[in-house]
């Protein structure tokens, strides 16, 4: 009888994502989905991404925000941004908008490059030719200038955040339901008043600039300007990076 050789296997080479988790775990398990389809719809098979992530505990990251311990916030993440590098990892990915303040520290301690959440979005932005955009997040993304500054230092893009009432009613909704994954009706339809408000006054196009927002609001709820959701831009690209469709930089 006739044996067949099983045909060997040629191990696959991509490159390896680090990923700083956890921020909140409800985005995270979105940002692990939705990189994995996109590896899957473009390799096929069984072929998903290889990632070396560090979750951490929100609870420790809800705390600073709310503190303002900005510096602890560096000091706990750059540790485990370390982590990552030693593990491995190709380049970083922070699977948060508003610990994106803290990335100086954390981009100058390591030797691979993170790719800043905010240079992803505004590359989409600027491919549509747009410079006017409403912001969507916590409060320390629509307030604070780390966040507006690079847009319009790096990009000559503008903000515009909502009134003082609806940034208190999108940050609530973000750390009280959204961050414990409940997605309720009533708050998407604030979003969607928000969202509405800030197209009146003048906005492009709206940044989903916090990585929960996605599970609540998406172009199918609101259609009328075009979303920028950070975290699917986010997932697109260290997508790319990983499979070398766009070079690490
Ligand atoms: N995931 C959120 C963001 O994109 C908020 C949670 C956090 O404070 O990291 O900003």
């Amino acid at each position: 009888m006739k044996v067949t050789e099983p045909r060997k296997h040629e191990v696959i080479s991509m490159k390896t994502i680090g990923f700083l988790g956890g921020m909140s775990s409800q985005a995270t398990a979105e940002y692990y989905r939705l990189i994995n389809q996109g590896v899957k719809a473009i390799r096929g098979g069984h072929t998903v991404a290889e990632i070396l992530m560090y979750s951490v505990n929100f609870q420790n990251i809800e705390a600073f925000v709310r503190n303002e311990q900005w510096e602890d916030a560096a000091n706990y993440l750059v540790d485990k941004a370390l982590r990552i590098e030693r593990g491995g990892a190709d380049f970083l990915i922070i699977g948060t908008n508003t610990m994106h303040r803290v990335a100086p520290q954390i981009a100058s301690a390591i030797k691979i490059p993170l790719v800043h959440i905010i240079d992803v979005t505004a590359e989409a932005i600027l491919r549509l030719g747009l410079k006017t955009i409403g912001i969507l997040g916590t409060k320390p993304v629509m307030e604070a200038d780390f966040y507006r500054n690079r847009f319009k230092e790096k990009f000559d893009i503008e903000l515009i955040a909502p009134s003082d009432r609806e940034r208190e009613r999108v940050d609530t909704i973000i750390f009280d339901e959204l961050c414990h994954g409940i997605i309720s009706q009533k708050s998407r339809n604030e979003y969607i008043s928000v969202m509405q408000n800030l197209a009146d006054r003048g906005a492009e196009g709206i940044i989903l600039g916090c990585t929960e927002i996605d599970l609540l609001v998406t172009a199918e709820n609101f259609s009328e300007l075009p979303l920028f959701d950070t975290t699917k831009l986010h997932v697109h690209k260290a997508v790319n990076l990983c499979l070398g469709i766009e070079e690490i930089v």
